[in-house]
């Protein structure tokens, strides 16, 4: 199945819209602000999750033999990570479901704990879920505990947390070539959040093949000083930070943690909502849009004249309390 009839099975609407943003900024700061709308590729497989998805699937199917035919299809059994509001686990959910692909969802939480409204969308799409807990997750990345899950819940094959893998790079990076197709005019940077590296990976890496000068600025969302940055790195295959691209990793914009927000935030992602006409997730886009108003009010250098801030929609985190 090739990628493009992978997405029209799925309804993906792409390219997605690069929109006009006005945002204030310190007075003087000239500066043209686009907004990359790929919260609106999908209402369920949304954002970048599609975008690091699509590769993945499309490899998998392919080296599984799919043609598009049921028959073979069920010799495929896909596994992945996440939290219990993982816009991850979500999106692959519904792919699977929509394909008739079975799924298992490895899940770190307590098997007490009440089901989450994502959990609960993902058993309705015939997911099987799986819990994890805190110490057993911690070992997602070790290949033996790897083969270990593949073996006792007979799947063809896992997704890395966060679809995060070299698989994941190229659907990313059309995000550059869509907007470079949609821009008369080169940008100057592109603000995005980073919390397992996939996207921003994707996004230098088409950057740089397509030789622009654009600065890529990544927002931890997360406490992750150094080990993001070897991340993108692995995912890159690289070993230093380049000067294409910077992780700001300011806790005035990380909270402290993953899914940890302020009041602050909070009230700035009320406020962009109700000025802007969309909404903002907590965890992620919060975080990144409220950065960069930051970097406007303070008449950013890192910005230039002409940005781009991506969307990367993904809204079940909204789901959850706030902390
Ligand atoms: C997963 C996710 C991110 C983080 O992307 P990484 O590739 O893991 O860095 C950003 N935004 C949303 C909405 C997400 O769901």
């Amino acid at each position: 199945m090739t990628k493009k009839t992978l997405a029209k099975t799925l309804g993906i609407n792409l390219p997605s819209p690069l929109q006009r943003l006005e945002m204030r900024s310190a007075p003087g700061n000239e500066l043209a602000l686009y907004c990359k709308r790929d919260d609106l590729i999908h209402p369920v497989i949304s954002g970048n999750k599609w975008r690091k998805l699509s590769g993945n699937l499309q490899r998998i199917l392919q080296t599984s033999g799919c043609d598009g035919s049921n028959e073979i299809r069920n010799s495929v059994h896909i596994g992945s990570f996440g939290g219990a509001y993982s816009n991850h686990l979500h999106a692959l959910a519904f792919a699977c479901f929509s394909l008739g692909i079975p799924c298992t969802a490895f899940v770190r939480t307590h098997p007490n704990s009440p089901p989450t409204p994502t959990l609960e969308d993902m058993h309705r799409w015939n997911c099987r879920i799986h819990f994890l807990s805190r110490e057993e997750y911690r070992k997602r990345t070790d290949i033996n505990f790897v083969n270990a899950l593949l073996k006792a819940h007979s799947l063809s094959h896992m997704i890395e947390e966060g679809g995060s893998n070299s698989d994941a790079l190229s659907g990313v990076g059309e995000i550059v070539s869509e907007v470079l197709a949609q821009s008369e005019q080169p940008f100057d940077s592109i603000v995005l959040p980073v919390a397992s590296g996939g996207t921003i990976a994707g996004i230098i890496k088409a950057i740089r093949q397509r030789n622009i000068t654009a600065k890529v600025i990544g927002i931890a969302v997360l406490k992750g000083e150094r080990y993001l940055e070897s991340m993108v790195n692995n995912l890159l295959d690289e070993c230093q930070t380049q000067s294409s691209w910077k992780i700001l990793h300011e806790p005035k914009f990380h909270c402290g943690g993953y899914a940890k927000i302020n009041s602050e935030i909070l009230n700035f992602s009320i406020e962009f909502e109700q000025s802007q006409g969309f909404a903002l997730d907590h965890v992620y886009n919060a975080k990144s849009f409220f950065a960069l108003n930051q970097l406007l009010m303070q008449k950013s250098p890192l910005l230039g004249k002409r940005a781009i801030i991506l969307n990367t929609g993904g809204m079940q985190g909204n789901r959850g309390k706030i902390e």
